[in-house]
């Protein structure tokens, strides 16, 4: 019986799951070219200082997210192909074009704002990521202190001694490291005491239901608490309302991040924000 329920089932998913294989070595194959094909970019989302409104002066740097334009299908979300880069070993060359790109691009802003990196856990755990790290500084001349890399919880639990050993290297540079979206997955108390975060990045989950149910008002106001006790500052992400902004001030939450302060755009859209604004204009004046 059980033989015949399982072969039931196979026939029931194999259309669907060959043509998610297909699909996948489609984009894998399509992906490998796309860097030199050009249609990888960076589009460019602002951070800000929680305080009960938002202005400009409020923005103290920039999140960098990998775009990619595929020529049939149009945009496809980071979502759905860095995974794909991960498993095909695309993720390393991909990788070290993002981060020379981000840094690249800050080095050149005429403010000293911040600019944070997500590093995936292939990158993270099978690189040579610090070497990467200080060779694109010194290559782009940007400061160390302008970067903030993000990884996320998962990454760690793969290897903990070796997690710890690059988190000490990459600080020692002179970067920041970020824990992102915190809460999303096997977060553990003891991931925070052992690992040396600068910053936490609460998720977008918790975030969304702040207003709708006190839980996760509870748990935001935690994990703020919770990371100012371990000297790390917090920030929140996918904030969208003036009231989740309201809220996220009065708790003592360090930073936000979402559509309220700005879509993750081409950094062009942003040129005033990076100190760009006043070059432009003095260059039509003087040209
Ligand atoms: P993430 O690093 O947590 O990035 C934040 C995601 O939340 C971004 O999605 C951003 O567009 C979205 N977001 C920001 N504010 C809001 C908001 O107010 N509301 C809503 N609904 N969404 C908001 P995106 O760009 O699609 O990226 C998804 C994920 O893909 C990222 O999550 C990150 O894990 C990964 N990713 C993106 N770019 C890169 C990259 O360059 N390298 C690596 N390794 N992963 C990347
Ligand atoms: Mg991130
Ligand atoms: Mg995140
Ligand atoms: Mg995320």
């Amino acid at each position: 019986r059980a033989k015949q329920k399982s072969r039931g089932t196979i026939s029931l998913y194999q259309p669907e799951m060959d043509q998610q294989i297909r699909d996948r070595r489609v984009l894998h194959q399509d992906l490998s070219n796309a860097i030199k094909n050009g249609e990888l970019s960076l589009a460019f989302q602002p951070q800000g200082i929680a305080r009960h409104s938002v202005a400009e002066s409020d923005i103290i740097g920039f999140e960098a997210l990998a775009r990619w334009q595929h020529p049939v299908r149009g945009q496809v979300s980071p979502a759905d192909f860095i995974p794909i880069a991960e498993e095909s070993g695309l993720i390393v060359e991909m990788g070290e074009w993002i981060l020379r790109q981000a840094c690249r691009e800050a080095a050149s802003w005429p403010k000293p704002l911040q600019v944070a990196v997500n590093l995936s856990p292939a990158q993270f755990m099978h690189g040579d990521v610090v070497g990467l790290v200080h060779s694109i500084l010194l290559e782009t001349g940007l400061s160390p202190g302008r970067l903030e890399l993000e990884i996320t919880e998962g990454v760690l639990i793969e290897d903990f001694d070796r997690g710890l050993a690059l988190l000490r290297r990459l600080k020692a540079l002179g970067v920041r490291i970020s824990m992102d979206d915190f809460g999303s997955g096997y977060s553990s108390l003891s991931y925070l005491q052992a690992f040396p975060f600068d910053k936490i990045k609460i998720d977008r989950a918790f975030i969304i239901n702040l207003g709708r149910n006190p839980q996760s008002a509870a748990i935001v106001r935690a994990v703020i608490d919770l990371g100012h006790g371990l000297d790390m500052s917090i920030v929140a992400e996918g904030v969208e309302t003036i009231d989740q902004l309201a809220f996220l001030a009065r708790e003592g939450c360090d930073g936000v991040q979402g559509y309220l302060l700005g879509k993750p755009l081409p950094i062009g859209k942003y040129a005033d924000l990076v100190g760009r604004a006043e070059t432009m204009e003095l260059a039509l004046k003087t040209g």
